[in-house]
């Protein structure tokens, strides 16, 4: 029987390795993780993470072929293939800090599989990394290798959260880099039939290792990058009466342009666009491309400007102050079907409110309060705080608080914004909404999925994303 290990049990690992489990029944998958809490998780009845489809694909072959487990170096030196799944933020200090990728754990991770192999072994980059990974990772494995061959593959993951089990099941494409030699090939081979169990012949792409790892990089970027263009173009229809939604539809009708990935909302968030961004641009500045790196920096600042540009129009519709005002947020994971708050675009939306002295109500269907305030920095973990911020910091605390729905942090508000398009805003009474708030009630809709005329005849003063003004 074929092992599978898969080091990091998380948004990636997890969901990964289930679906390989469940379509592989003759492999074995061993998924894990140094976080005793997230192994708990993954063997208990409430998973880890957030995702649709994902509880019934765990249970259906957990304690089959599917293993949760802490015991890190037994599964590693016990696997033919070795996953790699873990973290690689962006760095935060010493050289590249704020762009380069933080290898740190990918290095461990490395370097442990060294010390623990007996035999030789396939590892698999599943992590985005920085092209060019993959000669750091041989040469830290050769280096200790006893022996033992390694062969490095490039697998990168292009599931989206929310929609991880559907992209999983019907991947697009799966993208595997190899080595050009022998062994090489014979590697990218072995992980190619262990897709090929669900996934069409075509639809899995053999490239080089440095075209896979940077695919990955690119991928990312060319999303972001078509989420910020539409965003740029919706700052002009709204100076200009044009309507962000008839234009994407107008451009998106374009084949050569396409439908996708076109609708302007507050900002992007979550951990890879940005990150990967960032990575791709430090990438460029050490190749000497600074015009490129140039390039791509602009997707970030349109980002931040949107979410600035909501912030401020929430507060000059409110005749310029919502210091003292009770606002209702709406959501606050990046998108909708995920309980992930990374990089979310409701964190600066939020921040900028406080800073305005506004009083937050915040409800999401998915984000504990804990999250939220461990997000906004204002939690009871004073010690996270350096001494001289810790009374802002208390002060910030009493203007948020976070509630079990909709129609409670709406209660006595004098703006509600939505921040992720779960699919109970849309259907929420809003009639009732507007009898139990401050008026003028305004709903500042960061995700454009109210209905802005129904809305509008209820008496809100609605402002959306790219659309023309309330009259
Ligand atoms: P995550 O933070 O949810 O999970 C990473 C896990 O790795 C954590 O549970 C951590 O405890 C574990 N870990 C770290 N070092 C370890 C070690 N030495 N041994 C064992 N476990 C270790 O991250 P994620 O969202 O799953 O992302 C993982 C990678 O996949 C990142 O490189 C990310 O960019 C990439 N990716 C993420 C997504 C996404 O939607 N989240 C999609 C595609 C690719």
């Amino acid at each position: 029987m074929v092992k599978i290990c898969c080091i990091g049990a998380g948004y990636v690992g997890g969901p990964t390795m289930a679906v390989i489990a469940v379509k592989c029944p003759s492999i074995e998958v061993a998924v894990v993780d140094i976080s005793v809490s997230r192994i708990q998780a993954w063997n208990s009845d409430v998973l880890p993470i957030y995702e649709p489809g994902l509880d019934e694909v765990v249970k259906q072959c957990r304690g089959k072929n599917l293993f949760f487990s802490t015991d890190v170096e037994r599964h590693v030196a016990e696997a033919d293939i070795v996953f790699v799944s873990v973290n690689t933020p962006t760095k935060t200090r010493g050289l590249g800090a704020g762009k380069a990728a933080d290898l740190t754990y990918w290095e461990s991770a490395a370097r442990m599989i060294a010390d623990v192999s007996k035999s030789d072994k396939i590892v698999v980059e599943k992590s985005t990394v920085p092209v060019k990974t993959a000669e750091a990772i041989e040469r830290i494995l050769t280096h200790n290798s006893k022996g033992i061959k390694y062969q490095i593959l490039s697998n990168p993951e292009f599931l989206a959260e929310g929609t991880a089990i559907q992209d999983l099941f019907n991947p697009d494409r799966v993208l595997i880099g190899g080595r050009e030699t022998s062994d090489g090939r014979k590697a990218v081979e072995t992980l190619k039939s262990v897709y090929a169990h669900w996934v069409p012949e075509d639809k899995i792409l053999c490239t080089n290792l440095w075209s896979a790892e940077l695919s990955k990089l690119a991928a990312n970027a060319f999303l972001a990058q078509r989420i910020s263009s539409v965003n740029a173009m919706s700052a002009l229809c709204e100076a200009t009466g044009a309507d962000v939604a008839q234009v994407a539809h107008a451009i998106g009708t374009d084949s050569r342009i396409g439908p996708k990935f076109l609708k302007a909302s507050v900002g992007f968030g979550g951990s890879c666009f940005q990150k990967d961004i960032l990575n791709l641009i430090y990438i460029c500045e050490c190749n000497g491309l600074a015009e490129v790196a140039g390039y791509w920096r602009q997707v970030i600042k349109v980002n931040d400007y949107q979410k600035s540009r909501f912030v401020n129009r929430v507060v000059s519709s409110m005749f310029n102050t919502v210091a003292g005002k009770k606002v209702a947020i709406l959501g606050f994971a990046f998108k909708k079907d995920t309980g992930d708050t990374r990089e979310t675009a409701a964190i600066d939306v939020c921040k900028g409110l406080i800073g305005d002295k506004a009083h937050l109500r915040i409800y999401d269907p998915q984000v504990s309060e804990d999250q939220i305030q461990r997000d906004l920095a204002l939690n009871k973990f004073e010690w996270d705080h350096p001494a001289h911020l810790q009374p802002a910091a208390r002060e910030a605390a009493k203007q948020v608080s976070v509630v079990g729905d909709a129609y409670e942090a709406s209660k006595g508000a004098h703006a509600v914004c939505v921040m992720t398009e779960w699919e109970e805003f849309k259907g929420l009474d809003y009639g009732r909404i507007y009898e139990g708030m401050q008026k003028p009630a305004f709903v500042f809709d960061g995700r454009n999925v109210v209905d802005v005329e129904k809305l509008r005849e209820i008496g809100f003063i609605v402002y959306s994303i790219g659309k023309p003004l309330d009259p």
